[in-house]
Formats: structure tokens, C-alpha cells, sequence
């Protein structure tokens, strides 16, 4: 029996009327995104952020600053929204030019503004498990598994990606949710061998097709994150015949990316929250 497709875009919409209602009560919430260089993929994801931040009615800024533009210019711009008190959060689209250190910006970041959870404060609290700000893309990656009731307690949980932004902060929120969690990478060896062990298996790689119908368990739940541009579209990293094989199955488009969006506004909400002392942020 093929698998049941994980809904993720009508999961993102609930979850967006949810966050418009709570924007509505906490009142202005602004959301600073910086995009350097004009790489038409980040154009897309900063537009789609965009459009979905302006539907819940957050104020979200689009500051685009030149390719050619330095590591100290970047800082500087950082540390004006760091200070800007109109901004709630704010995220600096990655990947940065080669000339910028993209670790360095990162630590420049408010802590509490840094919505994309890359700070090494956010991490580390993510690693300590008290999570404060989390990628977006892992914890949308955790909220459809939860709304489709797959059992995270005991399971076998395979991660394939190490990513910061989405395989490191996801198998740590499934070791946090008590899976038993393997992570994978590009030396790992029989990947297929790993990967059929998976109860839960996420994909987060950025090469269609890395993981087949022959490479899960019968009945696993499959998540691909993967978002790959070809000839025919937009493709994930997992074939979609493994869908013969899975229980559960994110599609792609319309599984992980809208979620993604989602939880981004979630996450300026948040932001907002620890800002106004709602919510308490560690030594802030
Ligand atoms: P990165 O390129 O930063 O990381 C890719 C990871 O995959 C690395 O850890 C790499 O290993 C590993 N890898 C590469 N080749 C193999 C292989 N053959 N076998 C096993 N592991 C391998 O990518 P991201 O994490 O940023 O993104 C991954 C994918 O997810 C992309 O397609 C991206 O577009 C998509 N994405 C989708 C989002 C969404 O909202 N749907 C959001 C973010 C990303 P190593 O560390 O050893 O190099």
C-alpha cells in the first residue's frame, strides 16, 4: 500500500492562521531579513518569506545589500538592526559571498533576535536541551511528525545531513524527543544499510534521488527536506517511488517547505515574545 503523503502545506496554513491571531494580540512585530548578492535562489526564499511574514501582518524589512559588500559593512548593518528596537528578529540569508565570514556575522546577531537559531548561545541551548530560538526547518520537520502522530520515544531515528541549519539541530530535537538517533554524512559508509534501520528517516542532503525505495524500511516515515532545481521543477533527495515502501511521506513541493515558512513566522513571534519579557531568554 503506498504511503500517506504528510500535508505539510495545509498543516502550514493552520499554523499561519494560528500565528496571524497571535500577531494580532502582541501587536507589532517586525522581522529584518539581509540578503547579500543576488543568488536567484536566496531571491526566492527571501520573497516567499516575505509574502508569508506580510500575510500574518508582521512588518517584515528586506534590506539587500551588494555582492561586493564587506564583512565590517555587514557587521555594521547587524548591528544597526541588533539596535533597531522596531526589530524583533532578524536573519542574514546564507550562504554569504566568499570575501564575508559567515561565522563571524552569525556571532554578531542578538541572540535574541536570531531567528534562525545559529547563534552559538541558541545552539548551545539546543545542544543542552533547552531549546530557545531552532532553525525553522527542523522544528517544522518536528511538528508534522507530531501532527501525524509518529512515535518519536524509543524509535530508531536516521538523519542524513549534518548541516547547522538543518541536520544537526534536527537529530538533536529527535534525540530530545528520545529517539535513538543516527546522524549520516557524506563519508558515511552503506548509507542504504543505515538508512533501512530508520523508524524515521529525514533527508537533508541537496542531491535528488540519495535515497530509494530500497533504502527504507517497510513502513518507515520518510521525511525530504531536499530542494533540488532541475529541468523538471523542484525535486526532493528521496525518489518518490520509495513511497511504494514508506508508511509516511513528505511530497515535494508542499511537505517541509511550507512548514519551513511557518515556523519562521513562528519563530518572530517568539522573538517578539522574549523581547516584550513574556517569555524569559537565558541572561537576557
Ligand atoms: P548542506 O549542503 O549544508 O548539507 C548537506 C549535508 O548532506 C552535509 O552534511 C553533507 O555531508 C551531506 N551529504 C552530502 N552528500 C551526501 C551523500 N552522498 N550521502 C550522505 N550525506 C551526504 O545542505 P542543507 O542542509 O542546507 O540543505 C540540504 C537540502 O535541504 C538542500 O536540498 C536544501 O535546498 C534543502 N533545504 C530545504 C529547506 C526546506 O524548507 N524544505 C530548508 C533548508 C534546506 P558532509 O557534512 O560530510 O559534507
Amino acid at each position: 500500500m503506498p504511503a500517506t503523503l504528510m500535508d505539510g502545506k495545509a498543516l502550514a496554513e493552520r499554523i499561519r492562521s494560528e500565528i496571524a491571531d497571535e500577531v494580532r494580540e502582541l501587536g507589532d512585530i517586525g522581522l529584518a531579513t539581509v540578503l547579500v548578492g543576488d543568488d536567484p535562489a536566496s531571491d526566492i526564499y527571501i520573497r516567499l518569506k516575505h509574502k508569508a511574514a506580510g500575510e500574518v501582518g508582521i512588518n517584515a524589512k528586506d534590506i539587500r545589500l551588494a555582492s561586493q559588500t564587506t564583512e565590517d559593512e555587514l557587521l555594521e548593518q547587524v548591528a544597526q538592526l541588533n539596535a533597531d528596537d522596531a526589530i524583533d528578529g532578524l536573519l542574514v540569508q546564507l550562504p554569504l559571498p566568499d570575501q564575508i565570514d559567515e561565522a563571524r556575522v552569525i556571532r554578531a546577531i542578538a541572540p535574541m533576535k536570531d531567528v534562525d537559531g545559529l547563534h552559538p548561545l541558541n545552539f548551545g541551548q539546543l545542544l543542552l536541551g533547552r531549546p530557545t530560538h531552532v532553525g525553522a526547518t527542523p522544528v517544522g520537520v518536528m511538528r508534522l511528525l507530531e501532527e501525524y502522530d509518529v512515535p518519536l520515544e524509543g524509535a530508531r531515528a536516521v538523519v542524513v545531513g549534518r548541516s547547522d541549519i538543518v541536520g544537526k539541530p534536527q537529530s538533536l530535537l529527535l534525540l530530545h524527543a528520545n529517539a535513538t538517533v543516527t546522524t549520516c554524512h557524506s563519508r558515511t559508509k552503506d548509507l542504504g544499510d543505515v538508512a533501512r534501520e530508520a523508524d524515521v528517516l529525514v533527508v537533508a542532503v541537496g542531491r535528488a534521488n540519495v535515497i530509494g525505495p530500497d533504502d527504507v524500511k517497510e513502513g518507515a516515515t520518510v521525511i525530504d527536506v531536499g530542494m533540488n532545481r532541475g529541468a523538471d521543477g523542484v525535486v526532493g533527495d528521496v525518489d518518490p517511488a520509495t513511497a511504494e515502501r514508506a508508511g509516511l511521506i513528505t511530497p515535494v513541493p508542499g511537505g517541509v517547505g511550507p512548514m519551513t515558512i511557518a515556523m519562521l513566522l513562528a519563530s518572530a513571534v517568539k522573538a517578539a515574545r522574549y523581547r516584550r519579557k513574556i517569555l524569559a531568554f537565558p541572561g537576557g
